[in-house]
């Protein structure tokens, strides 16, 4: 069984019910996170409610809680859900929604209130810190073809499930992503990093990608533990020249990866770039 939080309420999964004129399910009009805990230990639970707080801002949909009160329904959450997830490694979910309308209308409809859903999960465990441990991926290379405002954490996600399939039917789990001048921006659900001659590198901040959290946090990480890390754009020939590859998100932390677009990543083995830097991040996630 699963817990969930429905607007005040917590309740079996299986018991939450909203409207089909909600907006989230009409328009995709709405805002969500993904917070991941180990053992009960949230990683940036900071960045993550500041990000949430900002494309609700963006959307106009008012926050209907305080961070104070979003710790309390992630602690809940995780606390109700622990019995069913012996492993301790559980995502939390959270969203926001504009609200439950009388009609179907494009316009913002003034004087609604928010759907607001939570509901916990198994997340992987965290990353093994020795190279030989790890699982690497397999990824596709696509042209990004997603909207213009990819920088806004929305529910409305067809685009990123569009390329994230392109993946899966392509026997791989996940697709790398490049905008029209071929410059690799992010992946379908995950920020992308290179490693070429010592050098770490991911693409800088713009409406192209979302504002990792993970990718974040390992930045510090890399920087406090010495690593060179800098923001800066790498075409889609760099990616596939470089020595290291890897993914972060919130449920892979960093991820390495071995082969993109049927081409072998350097050696074709897990980094040893990778393995510092996974060090550097394991050490210093639950202090972000
Ligand atoms: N880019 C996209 C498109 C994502 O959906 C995600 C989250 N799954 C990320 C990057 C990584 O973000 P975070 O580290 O905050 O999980």
């Amino acid at each position: 069984m699963t817990i969930a939080f429905l607007n005040g309420d917590y309740m079996p999964l299986s018991e939450a019910r909203i409207s089909p004129m909600d907006r989230g399910f009409l328009f995709g009009d709405g805002i969500y996170e993904v917070i991941p805990t180990y053992k009960g230990r949230a990683v940036g639970f900071k960045g993550h409610t500041t990000r949430m707080a900002q494309g609700l801002k963006a959307i106009e949909i008012k926050n209907p809680y305080t961070v104070d009160q979003w710790q309390d329904i992630l602690s809940t959450l995780v606390e109700k859900n622990t019995a069913f997830i012996e492993s301790g490694n559980i995502g939390v979910y959270f969203h926001v929604s504009r609200g439950t309308d009388t009609k179907r209308f494009h316009a913002y409809p003034k004087n609604i209130e928010p759907t607001v859903f939570g509901f916990a999960f198994e997340i992987a465990p965290p990353q093994p810190t020795i190279a030989s441990d790890a699982k690497p991926f397999k990824v596709a290379l696509q042209q990004d073809k997603r909207w213009q405002r990819c920088h806004i954490k929305s529910t409305s996600l067809l685009g990123n499930v569009m390329h994230y399939q392109a993946g899966v039917d392509a026997g791989v789990s996940e697709t790398i992503l490049y905008n029209s001048e071929g410059m690799v921006t992010e992946a379908s659900s995950c920020n992308v990093f290179i490693v070429k001659d010592g050098c770490i590198s991911t693409p800088p901040l713009n409406h192209e990608l979302l504002p990792g959290i993970t990718r974040a946090i390992a930045i510090e990480a890399f920087k406090q533990a010495g690593l060179v890390v800098t923001e800066t754009w790498f075409s889609k020939e760099a990616l596939l020249d470089a020595d290291e590859v890897w993914l972060t998100s919130s449920s892979k932390e960093v991820a390495p990866v071995i082969e993109v677009d049927g081409k072998t990543i350097g050696s074709g083995q897990v980094g040893p770039v990778w393995e510092k830097a996974i060090n550097a991040y394991q050490a210093y996630k639950f202090e972000a």
